[in-house]
Parts: structure tokens; C-alpha cells; sequence
């Protein structure tokens, strides 16, 4: 794959790019925002790694104005831990996943597989369970016609379960993708932002969200 690293620390955007080189990648650094931007619109790259910390132009100025010019390729953000509102942000701004530092190598080339994997489902999918649709160009869920306000980290966790529809998740799954590695979050925290979720989502029969004892949750339209 093509993939372009955008981070201004030297040592971390040399240590990604050299483990990405050994694994077969073509890579790309660049050290700014500025310069990371208009790298990113001159060529055609598979996966974009994507710090928010960065001069000239922050990361999430950056994924908002590549998704603006219709440019399509997953966005891997990498965030700071003391800033947990970033992730929000830059999911909003349109990236497909965010790593916060410091991560493990292993961590970072399996976002790698899992965000280039994800690339080739086409933006703006529209998910249907039943009678409850997600939308995730406009970030819109409706049930039987009804439009659902969720949180971003309801939304986050319900768009989660959606593309994985007919398919157990796992709580750790869960916390990893919704919350982070690292994160101070519990399975009881899942648990309960589940729970909040049923409340909105699934009033009204056939229930949707299905809890897999001892392991995670399942969505699917029959029982
Ligand atoms: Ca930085």
C-alpha cells in the first residue's frame, strides 16, 4: 500500500515509517500540516496517518478540508492522551480511527490493516438493521422513521455494532474501538453507555441489540 505519514516528531514518524517499509508499504513523510495537506491532494495514497499535534495546520483542520475536497482515503488519527476531545473531533472531521499515543507497534499495524480494510467499504454507507438505519455521511440514525439523538460515543458504539451486524463484539473490542487502548474505561462503563443506547434504540420491537453472555453484544433483527 501507499500510505503517508503526517507527524512532526522525527523519531515517531521515522520509527513508523521504517516498520511500514519493512512490512512492504510505500511510504511518505511529511514533518507539517501545511506541507501533509497538499501532500495528501497531490497523490493517490491507500491508508493516512494523521497526527492532531502538528504546526502550520493542526491534523483534524486537515482531515475536515481532505474530506471536503471528496478525498477518500481512511484516515488514521493519532491523538494525545490529555486530550480525549480530539478523538470526538477528528471522527467528526472525518477520520475512520484514532490511536493514542504512546501505542505499540503491533497496536498501530493492526489500525493500519483494520482502517485499509475499511477503505474499501464506500463512504456515506447507509447501515439497515430492520427498521433502524444509520447513514454515515450525515451521522444520522432514524428508527421507523423517527430521527434518534445520539451522543458521538453512542453513535460511535451503535455504528460499531451496525457494520458488524449478524456478528458477536466483543466487550474488549468495544472499549478498544470506542474508547481507545489505554483508556482507564471498564467493561462496566460499556455496559452501561449499552444500556443508555437500548434506551434510545431499541423501544419498540423487533429488538435489535443483543447481549452475548459473557463476551459482548450482537445486532440482529431476530432473536
Ligand atoms: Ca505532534
Amino acid at each position: 500500500m501507499r500510505i503517508l505519514i503526517v507527524e512532526d516528531e522525527p523519531r515517531l514518524a521515522r520509527l513508523l515509517a521504517q516498520t511500514l517499509g519493512e512490512e512492504g508499504h510505500q511510504v511518505v513523510v511529511a514533518h507539517d500540516g501545511r506541507e501533509g495537506y497538499e501532500v495528501a491532494l497531490s497523490a493517490q495514497f491507500d491508508v493516512i496517518v494523521l497526527d492532531v499535534m502538528l504546526p502550520t495546520m493542526d491534523g483534524i483542520a486537515i482531515a475536515r478540508k481532505l474530506r471536503a475536497s471528496r478525498m477518500q482515503a481512511p484516515l488514521l488519527m493519532l491523538t494525545a492522551r490529555d486530550a480525549p476531545t480530539d478523538v470526538v473531533k477528528g471522527l467528526d472531521a472525518g477520520a475512520d480511527d484514532y490511536l493514542t499515543k504512546p501505542f505499540s507497534i503491533e497496536v498501530f499495524l493492526a489500525r493500519i490493516r483494520a482502517v485499509s480494510r475499511r477503505g474499501s467499504i464506500p463512504r456515506g454507507v447507509v447501515l439497515q438493521i430492520a427498521d433502524l438505519r444509520l447513514d454515515t455521511a450525515c451521522r444520522e440514525v432514524m428508527r421507523a422513521g423517527q430521527i434518534i439523538n445520539l451522543t458521538p460515543r453512542e453513535y460511535m458504539l451503535l455504528e460499531l455494532l451496525m457494520r458488524h451486524a449478524g456478528r458477536a463484539v466483543s466487550r474488549d473490542a468495544i472499549l478498544e474501538s470506542v474508547w481507545g487502548f489505554g483508556s482507564d474505561v471498564t467493561a462496566n462503563t460499556v455496559e452501561v453507555f449499552m444500556r443508555l443506547l437500548r434506551l434510545k434504540v431499541d423501544t419498540r420491537e423487533p429488538k435489535l441489540i443483543h447481549t452475548v453472555r459473557g463476551f459482548g453484544y450482537l445486532m440482529k433483527a431476530t432473536p
